[in-house]
């Protein structure tokens, strides 16, 4: 708890179906708050406070009228009584959602689980992420967030003479695979890829349409098509590459990591994969970096995408959504690289200031109090 948040937490538990989830609404200054609805057993109120503070600044940063928030049950996503806990779990907050807070999906959420949401409260505009079927945007599906890590990439290549250079993608997922098959229709070289099932590489380069096709077939294990490329787990990060894109994990670049690091340029897929310390090194080194809500902002821009379309008899159109993505990522991208480089700070405490003056001039002219 702080000068910018939150504004409402509410705990809502029920005996009957043991259900026990909490909803944060951090920060409205800009809009209603929006947010993921994560679902997994350890999910506490601490957790889902950083959660929709990280939105907050989120939305900001991509300068999208939506505020902070996020919710979270405490529950096993593979429970057969899932569709009972999350039915108890949304209607106890029938008196906020959507007028303040609308549901939408994280960890431990499908697409299905938000149209038993709408379905429960009687509003086809209480949760987005609903299925294609129900006038839905599968952003996950559509890739949309490893899109525009590709766009964000590009950019900052283009700043620092590296277009079509080497790249090293840690993490083949939603994010990843999607990074890896724009940023090959881009011209650039993949020469290291990674999933939970191993990692693998080759200096003169992976077939990328042949990895995304294996993907759609084996998943994780289409690492396992290639035993002579395979290196040791983790390593993908360090081969020699002017590219690093981390875009699985959290905490994966350390101190120790920042200083082994080959790339000239790091652009953050996953959320949070560098420390605060190998942010600093990296800087000190002279090597780029591409924050985790600037450069995986893709995800809130569709999701600002699914906001419009929850009451619309129309498909949401995608053309328009990856457009937005490209224009409003490279260009947040190539202004926070210049404001780090100009202030001779990192880019990470660069998008927060941004993202704080945001947010802080929207308090001040609705007559909040503002942070000091
Ligand atoms: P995902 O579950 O679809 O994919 C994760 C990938 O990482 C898989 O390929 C998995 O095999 C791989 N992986 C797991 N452990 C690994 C390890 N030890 N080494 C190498 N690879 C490993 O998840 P995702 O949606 O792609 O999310 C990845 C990251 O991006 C997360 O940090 C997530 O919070 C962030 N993110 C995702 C979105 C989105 O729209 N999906 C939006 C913003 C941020």
């Amino acid at each position: 708890m702080d000068e910018w948040g939150p504004e409402k937490v509410i705990a809502v538990s029920d005996t009957k179906t043991g259900m026990k989830g909490v909803l944060v609404i951090d920060n409205t200054s800009r809009g209603v708050g929006k947010g993921g609805t994560r679902m997994q057993p350890t999910v506490d109120v601490e957790e889902i406070a950083r959660l929709a503070r990280v939105m907050t600044w989120k939305w900001a940063v991509v300068d999208l009228f939506h505020g902070g928030a996020k919710a979270g049950v405490q529950a096993d996503p593979e429970s057969p009584h899932k569709e009972e806990i999350l039915r108890s779990f949304v209607r106890k907050l029938s008196g906020e959602v959507p007028a303040e807070y609308v549901f939408g999906l994280d960890m431990g959420l499908t697409e299905d689980d938000a149209a038993i949401i709408n379905d429960e409260l009687g509003d086809r505009g209480a949760s987005v992420g609903t299925p294609h079927a129900l006038g839905g945007v599968p952003y996950d599906q559509l890739g949309v967030t490893g899109f525009g890590v590709a766009e964000a990439a590009d950019e900052a290549a283009a700043l620092q003479h590296l277009r079509g250079a080497r790249v090293a993608i840690q993490g083949f997922g939603a994010v990843g695979h999607a990074a890896a098959a724009r940023l090959d229709e881009l011209g650039y070289q993949v020469v290291a890829i990674s999933t939970a099932a191993g990692a693998i590489a080759d200096p003169t380069g992976l077939d990328v349409p042949a990895l995304l096709s294996r993907r759609h077939e084996v998943g994780d294990h289409l690492v396992d098509d290639f035993p002579d490329l395979r290196i040791e787990p983790g390593e993908e990060l360090y081969v020699d590459a002017e590219i690093v894109v981390p875009a699985a994990l959290q905490d994966v670049i350390d101190g120790r990591g920042a200083s082994a690091l080959r790339a000239q340029l790091v652009v953050e897929g996953a959320n949070l994969p560098t420390s605060p310390q190998a942010q600093e090194i990296l800087r000190e080194r002279g090597v780029s970096v591409v924050p985790d809500f600037v450069a995986n902002a893709g995800g809130v821009v569709s999701a600002a995408f699914a906001m419009e379309a929850r009451y619309s008899p129309f498909r949401p159109e995608t053309d328009a959504i990856f457009a937005t993505v490209s224009e409003k990522l490279r260009a947040n991208t190539a202004q926070i690289l210049q404001e780090a480089r100009s202030r001779s700070v990192t880019t990470h405490q660069a998008a927060r200031a941004l993202a704080q003056e945001r947010v802080g001039e929207a308090m001040r002219l609705r007559g909040r109090s503002l942070p000091r």
